[in-house]
């Protein structure tokens, strides 16, 4: 029997796939440190859990309208008014089983065959699969440590030609914390407005972000470029929600009149629950979401100057998001016990097997020199981790 090509060329997300094993491992008993996937250790905010509850005793437990209850589409629109300064109306709100499923409609609206999208590098995994699985073409536009891996118009000029539909911009950025200005925004949407392109702008980590710097969302620079991005955004970090699965994007009404038909029929609903949960999230008190950046920003502070302390390690300080990209390219050619380091791959299977402790390789995010490692777990954690890497990097020949 022959599968479908398409289908088959796709490579398991190594993100959930290291989260997996890590738990399986400790499901069996084995004391592994997860820094793997990127999900906060906090429990979802009681106000939240609540609502849920509430919504379930209400019989609230039948389909709603396929693209989200208006109530949850007019919460978003509250939220894209008050925080990021954009007004929307509720039919430009499309709300999805998670900012992944969002990113999926995104691309099944708006690319044809061989249209290429523009996705700087190192980026989040599951962007060129998505735009593969939709017929696209990824191209992977490098970006340098020197200037935080934020892409530059100049640096997407050069991968452009007459098949770019679109660009993916993520800000603050997995999997290296990259957080870009005002001006660098603006800067891009001069280059993504001259030559019509679509900016799709995943803003799931917006309040993360710890070096004083504000969250801008492009598509707030102006009417041209707020025409031409879709904001893609969800409540599985900021809120601790990752299995509530809710995402969302706005854009302009034809697109996503396209989404919501899509999702009509890929999905329908999200889970009408997780719907009510999350107009309690988007409406409710947002201490919660402040608490738990207050203990981010202390473990992001803890890692960086742990992982700079050990020799042969390095990594920039990430403005956001929660996760350290560390260079572990000095360690290639090195060995742990006869086997040899050759590539990010092997450094994350030997620290796994011998260490104990879990991270994701950077060959998925395009940067096979790097490690990922996430910092939303507790501080103890942190600190146990870090101590085995420091005494996995010693013992190495
Ligand atoms: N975008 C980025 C950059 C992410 O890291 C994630 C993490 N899962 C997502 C989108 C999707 O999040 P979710 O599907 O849980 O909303
Ligand atoms: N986005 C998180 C990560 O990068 C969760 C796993 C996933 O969806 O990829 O680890």
């Amino acid at each position: 029997m022959i599968l479908s090509a398409k289908a088959m060329a796709i490579s398991p997300s190594p993100t959930l796939t290291i989260d997996a094993k890590a738990k399986q491992l400790v499901a069996e008993g084995v004391d592994v440190i997860g820094f793997g996937a990127g999900e906060p250790d906090f429990d979802t905010p009681g106000h939240i859990k609540e609502a849920a509850i509430a919504a379930i005793r209400a019989g609230f437990t039948k389909y709603t309208p396929a693209q989200g209850t208006p109530e949850l589409q007019k919460a978003v629109c509250h939220k894209l008014l008050t925080d990021n300064n954009l007004s929307y109306s509720p039919d430009q709100v499309v709300i999805s089983n998670g900012a992944k499923h969002s990113l999926s409609n995104v691309f099944a609206a708006i690319l044809n065959p061989g249209d290429e999208v523009l996705i700087p590098s190192p980026y989040w995994v599951s962007y060129p699969e998505i735009v593969r699985l939709n017929d696209g073409v990824p191209v992977s536009v490098p970006t340098s440590a020197a200037n935080s891996f934020k892409a530059t118009a100049a640096e997407l000029e050069q991968a452009l030609n007459k098949k770019t539909k679109a660009l993916v911009l993520n800000s603050p950025g997995n999997p290296t914390g990259q957080v870009y200005s005002r001006e660098e925004l603006q800067a891009i949407a001069g280059f993504a407005a001259a030559h019509n392109l679509f900016v799709v702008s995943d803003e799931i980590y917006e309040p993360l972000i710890y070096n004083g710097q504000q969250h801008v969302s492009i598509a707030s620079l102006g009417e041209n470029i707020k025409d031409l991005t879709i904001v893609v955004n969800g409540l599985s970090k900021t809120y601790a929600m990752t299995g509530w699965r809710i995402g969302y994007t706005a854009s302009r009404r034809e697109i996503a009149k396209v989404m919501a038909s899509v999702q009509s029929h890929a999905t329908s609903n999200p889970n009408s629950i997780a719907q009510k949960a999350a107009v309690a999230a988007l409406l409710g008190p947002q201490d919660c979401v402040a608490e738990m950046k207050a203990a981010f920003a202390r473990r992001r502070d803890h890692m960086v100057a742990k992982v700079r302390s050990i020799p042969g390690l390095s990594c920039i300080e990430p403005a956001g998001a929660f996760y350290v990209f560390m260079d572990v390219s000095a360690t290639f050619g090195r060995s742990c016990r006869g086997q040899n380091i050759t590539g990010s791959d092997d450094f994350a299977a030997l620290l796994l097997e011998q260490a104990q402790v879990a991270v994701v390789p950077g060959t998925g995010f395009g940067a096979p020199a790097y490690v990922r490692l996430s910092y939303a777990l507790a501080m103890e954690q942190i600190e146990k981790g870090l101590e085995r890497l420091s005494r996995f990097i010693g013992e190495l020949n």
